[in-house]
């Protein structure tokens, strides 16, 4: 068949759950044996979000391939278990740099290079490219932002015009907001009829609407948007608030989204999805056994969408282990030597997150050293591995300022160092060691308990590493390197002998945790910690 491509927009306010919605409308299709993927097209002018501070748009999520993209591609990775790439998150950044670079090449001789049709041929080609290249049946395409954005205009003209091109292989979904007023206890319909008509006035008819509300959808308002914004009362879907993002596929199910939707592409709707394996997880995460206790020491706590592929793996790795995983984000800046006994002291676990810069180091290095000290179950994530090994140095091999080199340069002991490959690089954006690399796991240790495996592939995202000049010295006082690259002989992974549980990792493995395959290092460390005295 030839593929079919689904545009999800949003109205009314920002945060409605565009990528939740996309993910499980291609969970739905997926799990009646097509194949699905979605991309995200971002409106801002960034050529990726990887120079994004966290605050700004949370979570920077990381591709096999190296792409530094969208949070919500993590999302997409952890509903369908298929890797995205690059293709998958296109920014306008990068749009108008590929169009900027084709008119210095000459591609455009002649011509007044402008928005229609220009910039417009370059978004429709990046949302053609997936269905083109890998043939996927559905492609579902987000477009970030709220209608009616400036911003979001060459976008929503692209969709316009392969909607015409198109005919029946394309459909618009529009995702709006009922709210509720307290005051007069009525749920409202004008913002959607509203934001559909910024959609009209931008040339685009939605074929579906989902309302996101906080209370139940009688049919009369259903009926009323279909019959104010031209949609099917059939297309007018409810999205109610649920406890977990993990149910929205089943709600979609329940309010027919995917029936619609193949009814509306004249397909056929077959057998029943088939989501027993997604259902088997939610039970479990529904229904834990027990509970446990993790602080997450960060410096990005404020904002939870900062750690999101951490947060979401701790749920995999709790319905694995039956357990209940009550994450605690806590402000690295506010734990010190003195108060860091007190702020710790009951959980059963401390994860030290990933991180650039100096500030709040000094908290992670305290949590660290409290962890160690105490045999508290820990996990490193990158800057958190840097952390434990510059802690180790300090206190256990008498190494007096040992330090990463992105925190001291001039330290003495530099036990965590710039990448050889990094020294000498100047630009910011794209230049990290990014996406999937090999690590080789060391027999007998918790890493090799965790993936049952010799030979591993986790994503990456730093410039610094372990010094391999103090290999040695390492190994000999007890901290362990049990995950080395076979290519570089950098070395990913460090194990304390003698504790319950002590692993740092410079790889990302929260990025490639996904519902139906949770990341293994992630359920150990869960395991680890209901086990603690
Ligand atoms: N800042 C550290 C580095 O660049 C760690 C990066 C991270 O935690 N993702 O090596």
């Amino acid at each position: 068949m030839s593929t079919k491509y689904i545009f999800v927009t949003g109205g009314v306010t920002s945060s409605l759950g565009k990528g939740i919605l996309s993910a499980s409308l291609a969970k739905l299709l997926q799990a009646r044996g097509y194949s699905v993927t979605i991309q995200k097209l971002d409106p801002y002018i960034n050529v990726d979000p990887g120079t994004l501070n966290p605050y700004e748009h949370g979570e920077c999520y990381v591709t096999e391939d190296g792409a530094e993209t969208d949070l919500d591609l993590g999302h997409y990775e952890r509903f369908l278990n298929v890797p995205t790439s690059q293709a998958n998150n296109v920014t306008t950044g990068r749009i108008y740099q590929n169009v900027i670079n084709k008119e210095r090449r000459g591609d455009y001789l002649g011509k007044t290079v402008q928005i229609i049709p220009h910039i417009t041929d370059e978004i429709k080609r990046n949302i053609k490219y997936l269905g083109n290249k890998y043939k996927f049946d559905f492609v579902i395409t987000e477009i970030g932002g709220t209608v009616g954005d400036i911003e979001s205009l060459p976008y929503i003209e692209s969709v316009r015009q392969l909607k015409w091109e198109l005919g029946r292989s394309a459909q618009v979904i529009h995702l709006t907001l009922v709210p509720y007023l307290n005051a007069s206890g009525e749920l409202k319909t004008k913002p959607t009829q509203h934001s559909v008509k910024s959609l009209l006035e931008e040339g685009v008819q939605p074929d579906i609407l989902v309302l996101r509300t906080e209370h139940q959808l009688n049919d009369d308002i259903k009926k009323k948007v279909a019959l104010f914004c031209n949609v099917e009362e059939g297309a007018v879907v409810q999205s109610i608030d649920v406890s977990t993002i993990y149910e929205v596929p089943l709600k979609m199910k329940e309010e027919k989204l995917d029936i619609t939707v193949l009814k509306k592409f004249g397909m056929p709707v077959g057998k029943e999805p088939m989501l027993e394996a997604w259902n088997s997880f939610l039970n479990r995460h529904k229904n834990p056994k027990m509970e446990v206790d993790i602080a997450l020491i960060g410096k990005y706590v404020e904002l939870h969408d900062a750690y999101k592929s951490i947060s979401e793996s701790f749920i995999h790795a709790g319905a694995v282990n039956e357990c209940k995983v009550n994450l605690t984000f806590i402000h690295s800046e506010e734990i010190s030597r003195r108060n860091v006994d007190d702020i710790l002291k009951n959980y059963s676990g401390i994860v030290i997150a990933p991180g650039f810069g100096h500030r709040g180091i000094r908290g992670k290095i305290e949590a660290t050293r409290y962890a160690r000290e105490n045999k508290v179950p820990f996990f490193g994530i990158c800057l958190g591995m840097q952390m434990a090994v510059i802690e180790f140095a300090r206190n256990v091999l008498g190494f007096t300022g040992a330090d990463s080199t992105e925190m001291n340069e001039v330290t003495k002991y530099p036990v965590i160092d710039l990448m050889e490959e990094q020294k000498g690089i100047t630009n910011m954006g794209g230049t990290m060691r990014l996406g999937a690399f090999a690590c080789e796991i060391k027999p007998g240790s918790k890493m090799y308990d965790a993936y049952k495996k010799d030979i591993i592939s986790e994503r990456h995202r730093h410039r610094y590493e372990f010094n391999n000049k103090y290999y040695e010295e390492f190994e000999n006082a007890g901290m362990v390197p049990t995950g080395i690259n076979p290519d570089s002989g950098l070395v990913e992974a460090v194990e304390l002998k003698g504790h319950p549980w002590f692993v740092g990792v410079q790889f990302h493995p929260e990025y490639s945790s996904t519902v139906l395959n949770p990341s293994p290092l992630f359920s150990a460390f869960v395991k680890a910690c209901t086990q603690k005295e």
